[in-house]
């Protein structure tokens, strides 16, 4: 009954174990999740009192497909403003959150067969989206001891006629990784003379611990040509829950397109999200994304230190995001049957590394409170003792 297409989708092994987390505690287990890509944080009171204020204004119409004027010129006064990047309206669309955006993008640009390079470990929904699409997934492996970056090197092998696109996640969901202004130019010269287009997915961006955060779309014209970059509120200001993501890019065909795709499919986003964006992007809750980053710095060292301190864990002190990739590859392999078994053993729920394309590593989330945050890894490191 079902067509190929769908049967051949897997479910988000986030949402899932993020999922089986929640029934598990709601039957009065004594879980403990870092499993979700989540703010535990609260969404800060001027970005909800924004909200507010829409639903007793009566905003509650249908909207502009592509999101309302005044949300665009946030959006784009952002790109200058964090970015150096310069869009106009008609090079920006918002979607219902990130991902959507990316669902978007690859419908629109994705025929069968067109070959789409993803480093691994990726997020988990980027191959399967391009493969819905009819695309064909072409990983490059990285590694920690490489700082799961990948090099101009790598990335001029992985490329065919086929090729149509690459996606740069930075900072990286699962590792934290960031690419610097140098390895992104170097990246951009290997694409010079192709029509390779980049989706940068910049998600991440005001989660930054050390260094630089470099838009890959500011690092040339070239690069700006050829950029597609994806952003959106759920993790900077802690708004997974409204639905709000964007695209920008320099092709108005592509915002064209994916605006005709909107109109047939999901319209406008909530226009009450809408209004609370823009309080979320024009710098009024830069004290609540700074105070959230402090907080996740303070619980990314902590974690450090109590994983490496584990005998046959290791683990990269990651540069951005709120994920800890954890080598477990000296005592397993087997990624999925270490988390199954954590979480039945010890009530731990984390995401085995298979998931991201990584064999021998499970991702960590502290986006949770520190004491359990130390909990939990106390009793990871039991389980280790005990098991391996
Ligand atoms: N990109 C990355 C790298 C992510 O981790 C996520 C997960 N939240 C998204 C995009 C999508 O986020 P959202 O749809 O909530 O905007
Ligand atoms: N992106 C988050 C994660 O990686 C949320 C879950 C999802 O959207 O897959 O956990």
């Amino acid at each position: 009954m079902l067509t190929n297409r769908i049967n051949t989708l897997s479910e988000s092994i986030t949402i899932a174990i993020t999922a089986l987390a929640g029934e598990l505690k709601a039957q009065g287990k004594d879980i403990l999740s870092f499993s979700a890509g989540e703010p535990d944080f609260g969404t800060p009171r001027v970005i909800k009192d924004a909200a507010i204020q829409a639903i007793n204004d009566g905003f509650t119409k249908y909207t502009a497909v592509d999101g309302i004027p005044e949300l665009k010129t946030a959006i784009a006064n952002k790109l200058k403003r964090d970015n150096n990047l310069t869009y106009a309206a008609n090079q920006i669309i918002v979607s219902n959150g990130a991902k959507h955006s990316l669902f978007n993008l690859f419908s629109v640009l994705i025929d069968n067969g067109d070959e789409v390079i993803i480093p691994a470990p990726y997020w988990v929904t980027y191959p399967e989206l391009v493969k819905y699409c009819g695309g064909k997934v072409v990983e490059i492996e990285t590694h920690d001891v490489t700082g799961f970056k990948i090099t101009p090197e790598q990335l001029k092998s992985a490329i065919t006629p086929n090729t149509k696109m690459l996606v740069l996640t930075t900072p990286s969901n699962p590792t934290g990784s960031i690419y610097s202004k140098e390895e992104l130019t170097q990246l951009g010269k290997v694409l010079e003379g192709t029509e390779i287009i980049v989706a940068s997915d910049e998600m991440y961006e005001k989660l930054i611990y050390e260094g630089v955060f470099t838009s890959c779309a500011s690092i040339s014209e070239d690069m700006f040509k050829r950029t597609i970059t994806i952003n959106g509120l759920s993790k900077s200001v802690a708004m997974t829950g409204w639905r709000f993501g964007y695209m920008a890019a320099y092709n108005t065909e592509i915002i064209k397109a994916t605006k005709k795709l909107q109109s047939q499919s999901t319209s406008n986003i909530n226009s009450i999200t809408q209004k609370a964006a823009i309080v979320g992007l024009d710098g009024e809750a830069d004290g609540d994304i700074e105070m959230m980053r402090k907080e996740f710095l303070a619980r990314r060292d902590e974690a450090v230190k109590l994983f490496n301190n584990i005998e046959g864990l290791s683990v990269l002190k990651p540069d951005g995001a709120f994920y800890l990739f954890v080598n477990i590859s000296k005592i397993s392999n087997d990624s999925l049957g270490f988390a199954k078994d954590l979480l039945d053993k010890k009530l731990v729920a984390v995401v085995p590394g298979v998931g991201f394309g990584s064999e021998g590593y499970f991702r960590f989330s502290f986006a949770a409170n520190i004491n359990s945050i130390r909990t939990g890894i106390k009793r990871i490191e039991e389980f280790v003792k005990e098991n391996y």
